[in-house]
């Protein structure tokens, strides 16, 4: 079938946007606080809502787990083997309010500022992807609550995507494994996902930003701690015997490089990040973030930590330090370079439908990443929103049933 047929098709049926209104209405917040998956009962409700709709579109095998995480499944209808599994989560930021959220609909956008409630703008001066939506329909919450585009956005495309091929069995496709989880924004949820149940080959998450852009690379991202263990003496009487591991512990800090911080660095640069020093006379601990593209720079950065301390050392004998590194979590990148295909049918399904991909490097970590070392190779693609986690968060309807044109063009560049 052809990409404007399907376009066109889409665009009739409106589906996209009642679904995504449907679920962006509902309070899913994540909950940091309780550390049950899920953490807020909201999430276990829509999940219940998903696996109605999904059996509602003929997807019979649709259900939710004791976690709360939503699995479904759509056979192949050829030859094609190929297992591949579309994730979105179903949580919402707790960054900003959630509750009550009333979506806006600015209908034949013609530039300028969007204005909110409250005197809230959203202005192509600092959004000037809103150029690139001159004519379309243009959705925003009403400046009171974030809009939950991440990733309600998402599961409606996958949900549209899904139905789509249902009611039009003349498009092939390989199986389909579809999961909605719980918890992303918390960092958490995805610990509890059963790949076994998931049973696919890889997968691309659907939560990213702006039409069009791509993540198939991620921090390498590890922590560092740095314990200084001085002598303490009676201030009055401690000349020459006292060593303040505070003194020590600070002076770590300045020698830590001053351009590889995170306010200094942006794109694939990487850097070492303090985030806390605690401790007294006797022992202070200094804890820190270490961030890079590659684990050579990684490797670089530790050097430089244990070098620094060993120069403390060195001016003072006295002193003790203890180093410790660990790993959190890894460049996505590492596994995918070893699984080029999933690249390939992204960029043949850009083709297809007209689109140039504009990958962009993660300054962070998403669920694809843990997924990528847990087993299921996994990119991040877009969902066509902006802004996300904020009162200005928008998403233009026209990108959305893109998104899902650019997802029914994906599953066929597999068969
Ligand atoms: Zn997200």
């Amino acid at each position: 079938m052809h990409i404007s047929t399907i376009q066109d098709a889409l665009q009739k049926n409106n589906q996209v946007l009642q679904r995504f209104i449907k679920y962006a209405q509902l309070d899913t917040a994540s909950n940091p606080a309780n550390d049950a998956c899920p953490s807020t009962p909201a999430q276990l409700k829509f999940a219940e809502i998903l696996v109605q709709d999904l059996k509602e579109i003929g997807i019979s095998d649709a259900y939710v787990d004791k976690k709360g995480f939503v699995y479904a499944s759509l056979p192949s209808n050829c030859s094609s083997a190929i297992k591949v599994a579309f994730l979105a989560h179903m949580d919402v930021s707790f960054d900003f309010n959630s509750e009550n959220i009333k979506p806006v609909i600015h209908k034949n956008y013609q530039g300028g500022p969007l204005r909110l409630s409250g005197g809230l703008t959203i202005d192509p001066a600092d959004n000037p992807h809103l150029m690139d939506c001159i004519g379309e329909s243009i959705i925003t919450a009403d400046g009171t609550t974030l809009l939950g585009a991440d990733d309600k956005a998402g599961i409606a495309e996958i949900m549209e995507m899904l139905a789509f091929l249902i009611k039009t069995p003349e498009i092939k496709r390989p199986h389909i494994k579809v999961c909605f989880t719980p918890d992303e924004e918390k960092g958490t949820g995805i610990n509890d996902i059963d790949l076994d149940k998931l049973d696919a080959d890889f997968g691309y998450t659907v939560d990213g930003g702006i039409y069009g852009e791509v993540n198939m690379e991620n921090f390498d991202a590890y922590s560092g701690k740095v314990t200084f263990h001085g002598i303490n003496f009676h201030p009055g009487h401690s000349k020459g015997m006292m060593v303040n591991a505070i003194r020590y512990a600070s002076r770590f800090v300045e020698l830590l490089p001053a351009h590889e911080t995170p306010e200094t660095t942006e794109g694939r640069q990487g850097f070492i990040h303090p985030t806390s020093i605690h401790g007294d006379t006797s022992s202070a601990e200094v804890k820190m973030l270490l961030r890079a593209f590659s684990l050579s720079e990684i490797k670089r950065f530790e050097e430089i930590i244990r070098k620094t301390t060993e120069m403390l050392v060195a001016q003072e004998p006295r002193l003790k330090v203890d180093v410790e590194i660990k790993e959190s979590y890894r460049n996505m990148v590492e596994v995918l370079k070893e699984r080029r295909e999933i690249g390939t049918y992204l960029e043949e399904a850009a083709k297809n439908v007209g689109l140039a991909l504009n990958h962009l490097p993660i300054r962070g970590g998403t669920d694809g990443s843990r997924l990528s070392f847990m087993g299921l190779p996994c990119p991040n693609i877009f969902t066509g929103g902006v802004n996300f986690h904020s009162p200005k968060e928008w998403i233009s309807l026209d990108k959305m049933v893109l998104t899902t044109v650019f997802l029914l063009a994906l599953v066929q560049s597999m068969t």
